[in-house]
């Protein structure tokens, strides 16, 4: 099947449940709050039934145990929910992040920094961890500033437990910095993609985070502590 949604097209080999359809749209209006725009640009929604079809899909960012990416044109794929056996509250964290990747993905495209690109996805659908486990997984793994380190997102993750926690870390610490208030994360983007190169993430980081990363993780250690 395959129907206009207005802002974008929605594929599928199987019929897709009305819920789902409806979830889309939530999805979208959320995120439409949070970036306070919308892409100028029709994407593609895919939803897979099977394995074959996710693997298809989702080209260069397919790993076996995910279960939706965002691709450089901003094409949304995702399982389907009774393929992911997912509760309704689960499938729709997966919507409202993967929907937050193509907003961002429109805007910006697939830039550096990766903790806030995930990050953001993450602060908006919901955190895999609670805070209290995250916090206990930082200390036993010994984890520290480097985790917000300046780099492309790479999706050759070990395993599912480690994708959990970087998603976790990187969204409590959008909370942490933004003071729970996604704009103050828009306009570091905003302020950053003028000149996405190092020099200007670190200046930009300054001035909207009032620390380095350095000390900025140490703060968001105790916070979490709290
Ligand atoms: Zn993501």
């Amino acid at each position: 099947m395959e129907k206009d949604l207005k802002f974008a097209i929605l594929k599928s080999s199987k019929e897709i449940p009305n819920k789902i359809e409806n979830w889309i749209f939530e999805a979208y209006e959320k995120n439409k709050k949070i970036f306070g725009r919308t892409p100028s640009k029709k994407f593609k929604i895919v939803i897979c039934n099977a394995e074959k079809e996710w693997k298809e899909e989702s080209k260069y960012y397919y790993f076996s145990f995910g279960a939706g990416t965002v691709l450089r044109d901003g094409t949304f794929v995702a399982k389907e929910q009774k393929f992911l056996k997912r509760s309704d509250k689960n499938y729709k964290i997966l919507l409202d992040h993967e929907m937050n990747h193509v907003f961002f993905a429109l805007f910006y495209g697939i830039t550096k920094p990766t903790w806030i690109h995930e990050g953001l996805a993450n602060f908006v659908g919901g955190c895999p961890l609670p805070k209290k486990e995250t916090l206990k997984e930082i200390k036993t793994k010994k984890i520290n500033h480097k985790i917000l380190q300046y780099r492309y997102l790479y999706r050759n993750y070990p395993n599912k437990e480690t994708v959990r926690l970087n998603y976790s870390i990187w969204g409590y610490f959008i909370e942490f910095v933004s003071d729970n208030n996604s704009r103050v994360i828009i306009s570091f983007m905003n302020d950053f993609i003028k000149r996405p190169n190092k020099a200007n993430y670190n200046k930009m980081f300054l001035k909207y985070f009032g620390e380095n990363p350095k000390s900025k993780f140490q703060s968001f250690v105790k916070w979490l502590n709290k």
